[in-house]
């Protein structure tokens, strides 16, 4: 259990195998954002239908509502929310900085009110891991601290409580079925996150995350402390980037020996009629679609694209109909999984890094929004 063998490499990319109790990885492999329990809009039969692997679901809002006992208690997450295959769960750490609505952080732990009815509560490593316990997926995250990523005296301090938490982590974890990776953090300092990638190395844990990036750094920073990290890890255990990202990202991260990788994008772009196309991203509710008889995509393989037309989706978005949302998402996580499924075929073939520039080309215009179609 936990192993991860590499079966092909491509300069620092690598393709392979982690197995986990629910299933094997493939990697590297992306995973769709199930926030609540639920990947937003879709069933567990739409995500094994786009070939979804693993599914990650956050501590924090699971924690809040409707408590980790309560799941527990009712057979676990992949129970409760009827996913089979492999889940990963954060710690809590980022949504309680980003979310809750006060926070104080010590050396013990965070206290926080909670952002839906500003009641308190407390979690500290020992509490996070309990929780991540009690929710039961096969991957779970030590409790660490992002700082912001340029203050360097703050990110050393937080990088050290990081440090710390992983170790009480480690201690407090009971579980033999489940997979504890530690985090690296350090924000953008090179120094820093060279000494991060050594400590949490030297924990031995079956996988390692990568935290505190996609927070406002620049892609240059981004890509500088991935060189950094990674060329520190051990070889022979899965590297996953935290919350990362876009599509460009994930290709410049398989590039740096990135091997798993989350992201909300491709669920919250449907949720505001975007989808990942060819000709670039396309804002669906767009008038010029009122009667474009084409898929999204011609070239996807997912149920919207071979089912309805663009027409089709354009008046469900007009209509407020709830399905828009939902065939958006599966096309665009279809697209990301896709993606990663021709890295994948490309790294075990060998031509993986000579096809980069392409493959960066080819999604160039999806980082934002197309800005031509006005109609
Ligand atoms: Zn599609």
């Amino acid at each position: 259990m936990f192993q991860f063998a590499i079966t092909a490499r491509n300069n620092r990319a690598r393709t392979g195998i982690f197995s986990t109790p629910h299933g094997d990885l493939i990697t590297p492999v992306f995973a769709p954002v199930g926030t609540q329990a639920t990947v937003k809009t879709l069933t567990p039969e739409h995500l094994k239908d786009i070939n979804a692997s693993l599914v990650l679901s956050n501590t924090y809002h699971l924690y809040l509502r409707p408590g980790d006992e309560l799941v527990r208690d009712m057979g676990g997450l992949h129970k409760f929310m009827q996913w089979h295959g492999p889940m990963l769960t954060d710690s809590g750490g980022f949504q309680v900085f980003s979310l809750a609505q006060t926070r104080q952080i010590d050396d013990e732990g965070v206290t926080f009110k909670s952002h839906i009815d500003g009641s308190t509560h407390r979690f500290t490593p020992q509490r996070s891991i309990r929780i991540q316990e009690n929710l039961g997926a096969d991957i779970i995250m030590a409790f660490d601290e992002c700082s912001d990523p340029n203050d360097h005296e703050y990110s050393k301090l937080a990088m050290e409580r990081t440090h710390r938490w992983a170790e009480i982590c480690l201690k407090a974890k009971r579980r033999g079925d489940q997979a504890l990776f530690g985090i690296v953090q350090g924000g953008v300092n090179p120094d820093l996150r060279a000494e991060s990638a050594r400590f949490i190395a030297s924990l031995d844990t079956p996988g390692i995350a990568i935290g505190g990036l996609s927070v406002g750094e620049t892609k240059q920073e981004m890509h500088d402390t991935l060189d950094i990290v990674t060329l520190l890890l051990p070889e022979n255990k899965p590297r996953y980037l935290m919350g990362v990202g876009t599509p460009e990202d994930l290709i410049n991260g398989v590039v740096r020996g990135i091997d798993i990788f989350d992201c909300v994008l491709p669920t919250r772009l449907a949720r505001h009629h975007s989808a990942f196309a060819p000709e670039g991203r396309l804002n669906l509710m767009n008038a010029t679609f009122a009667r474009d008889e084409r898929p999204i995509d011609e070239t996807c393989d997912c149920y919207a694209c071979k089912t309805f037309t663009r027409a089709y989706i354009r008046h469900l978005i007009v209509a407020k109909e709830l399905l828009a949302g939902t065939l958006i998402s599966i096309h665009n996580l279809r697209a990301l999984i896709r993606l990663m499924e021709r890295i994948r075929a490309y790294i075990a073939d060998g031509t993986f890094e000579s096809r980069v520039p392409e493959l960066l080309k080819q999604w160039a215009n999806n980082a934002k929004r197309r800005e031509s179609v006005n109609g």
